[in-house]
């Protein structure tokens, strides 16, 4: 990513503080998605990167992820599979429950998504890494279904928080813009 590119893609991204509760800094990607310019440059650079990887499937996270993740996959001419938050997905599905500050969260995939492909190479995408919990989450799913998660992308990676770090045990990680 060129200094110019960043510029681009970070004056698109803007921050929204107390949302959704008091102390937190939220990352509004739907400026980005409304200023065509810059979600060019961003879907651009995304593919520029992963045309050399030899992916199978790109796999996007509820739900900001879905909107990278089908882009990038069509660009790609890769199939797009969903990560969905619990209760969504219609068909025999595989579950993965991870932390929260206060509780706990799941998400889930069919178990068939990546089936298509034996020993499938998948993309992880999402537009932001916090604590890490949910990537880890959807990464663990990929690997249970017998596909491998051979990367996990996101737009913005929040690195006072140790998310990443968290995640790179499990797959490499690749983040744009570090806040
Ligand atoms: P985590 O599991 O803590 O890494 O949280 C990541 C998920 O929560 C992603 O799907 C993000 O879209 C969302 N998220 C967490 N923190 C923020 C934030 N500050 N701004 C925007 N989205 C956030």
């Amino acid at each position: 990513l060129s200094k110019t590119e960043r510029k681009i893609i970070e004056a698109s991204i803007r921050d929204i503080k107390d949302f959704p509760k008091p102390g937190i800094v939220f990352k509004d990607i739907t400026t980005l998605l409304n200023d065509h310019k810059a979600y060019g440059v961003l879907m651009n650079h995304l593919y520029q990167r992963y045309k050399e990887y030899n992916l199978d499937f790109i796999a996007g996270i509820d739900a900001r992820g879905f909107i990278f993740g089908a882009a990038l996959a069509q660009m790609l001419g890769l199939g797009f599979v969903p990560i969905r938050k619990k209760g969504k997905l219609p068909y025999t599905t595989i579950s993965e429950k991870y932390s929260l500050e206060y509780g706990v969260d799941e998400v889930e995939v069919h178990i068939d998504a990546f089936s298509a492909v034996p020993n499938a190479k998948v993309l992880v995408i999402d537009d932001l890494i916090a604590t890490g919990g949910t990537a880890n989450a959807a990464a663990t799913l990929v690997n249970q279904t017998g596909a491998t998660c051979v990367e996990a992308c996101f737009i913005i990676g929040l690195s006072f928080l140790d998310g990443i770090k968290k995640l790179e045990e499990k797959t490499t990680v690749y983040s744009l813009i570090e806040v």
